[in-house]
């Protein structure tokens, strides 16, 4: 066992308000593990309790079955990536590589061999002798994770490492991270609150609130089955719609009954969810199962989808992405249409109503799909 991290019953309180309230998360070694969530939810306290840089109020963090409670942070099997990389601008990239083994008593033919290896590993060799304010941002931070690479660290702690970064970058060093996670073999704990991100890296995530995990489990879990409203409208773009229960598996909506996927035998007023890729969008006439018909509302282009807004009577309105193909799509305002709620798509999310018009008041054009 290397790299297994254990949250037991852990605590942390800034005054009277928790931070960080009463978790428990066991991460396996290995693993690409993702605290995702809104500012101020307590990802970033948890990173700097497993750090040490925070002493927990309650609870225990153990590292390959060892307490850390005594343990001083430099001494943890852990090392932290920050967002804001943290290099020392009057010594050269080897010498910020090299930092963090001057501590280790290695020889110096070593620590040369290994400041080469972490750099090679970045894909900065050659950059050895550079300042860092020669360096893009993206290089920079590259020079940040050799620095921490290069302690063989059990778990690498990663604080929003690419925060600072434009968009492309971002998508490019996603994958890059991944695939240094996959090389390494070491467990990496991420946090970031941008559910794309989490959702293209991690092998599992956590989604916290208010210093608590709502749910956990692999991406494709978490998006297929959410678990809660908050989780449906915080992961990707999911409609909410007020109906009500009226049997098992069964709700009430827009006026007829549809087949849904059931929330523990709900009863009365519920809230349910679908998300706009699996909406199908037919002629009125369609007459399949679990269809309500609607009247478009707009048609947004949004490259390779359009956003198709429908006006469903007692529902509001619901959002469908459909591909785009080239062609021109065949409706328009203020056209009837037929949609389609696939049963296992349809989910009850909620035991109490909360629609996508409470959560959202607006559609934005430039809402991400
Ligand atoms: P962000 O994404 O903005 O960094 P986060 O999810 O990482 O947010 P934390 O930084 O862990 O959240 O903060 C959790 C809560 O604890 C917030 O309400 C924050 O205001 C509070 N908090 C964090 N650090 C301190 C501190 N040193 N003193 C007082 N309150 C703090």
């Amino acid at each position: 066992m290397s790299g297994v991290v254990e949250l037991v019953d852990l605590a942390k309180y800034y005054g009277q308000n928790p931070a960080v309230d009463h978790i428990d998360l066991r991460i396996e070694d290995g693993e690409f593990f993702s605290l995702l969530g809104p500012s101020g939810c307590g990802k970033t306290t948890t990173l700097r309790l497993i750090a040490g840089f925070e002493r927990p109020d309650s609870g225990a963090i153990l590292i390959d079955g060892v307490d850390q409670a005594g343990t001083p942070p430099h001494k943890r099997p852990v090392n932290t990536v920050f967002q804001s990389y943290a290099l020392f601008p009057h010594m050269n990239v080897a010498d910020n590589v090299a930092f963090g083994l001057a501590y280790q008593d290695v020889p110096k033919a070593e620590r040369n061999g290994r400041v080469a290896e972490a750099l090679e590993r970045v894909h900065l060799s050659g950059m050895g002798s550079r300042k860092p304010t020669q360096l893009s941002g993206g290089q920079q931070q590259r020079v940040a994770l050799a620095r921490s690479l290069v302690l063989s660290p059990s778990v690498l702690l990663l604080d929003e490492p690419l925060g600072a970064l434009d968009a492309k970058l971002r998508k490019a060093l996603q994958v890059e991270l991944k695939r240094l996670q996959e090389d390494l073999e070491i467990t990496f704990i991420y946090v970031t609150h941008d559910q794309e991100e989490a959702m293209t890296m991690s092998d599992r995530i956590a989604v916290m609130t208010e210093g608590t995990v709502e749910q956990m489990g692999t991406p494709s879990e978490i998006y297929e089955a959410p678990r809660s409203s908050y989780i449906a409208d915080f992961l990707g773009v999911s409609n909410l719609m007020y109906a009500d229960a009226v049997g098992p598996g069964r709700v009430r909506l827009g006026g007829r009954e549809l087949g849904c996927v059931d929330r523990d035998g709900a009863t009365g007023e519920v809230t349910v969810s679908i998300r706009p890729e699996r909406v199908g969008i037919h002629a009125p006439d369609f007459g399949g199962e679990n269809t309500l018909v609607g009247e478009i509302e707009r048609v947004v282009f949004a490259g390779p989808l359009l956003n198709v807004l429908v006006t469903v009577e007692e529902v509001g309105t619901v959002q469908v992405t459909v591909p785009n193909q080239g062609g021109s799509f065949p409706w328009d305002w203020p056209d009837k249409v037929a949609l389609q709620f696939p049963q296992d798509a349809l989910r009850i999310v909620s035991e109490t109503g909360t629609a996508t018009e409470e959560l959202e008041p607006e559609y934005h054009e430039d809402q991400e799909v």
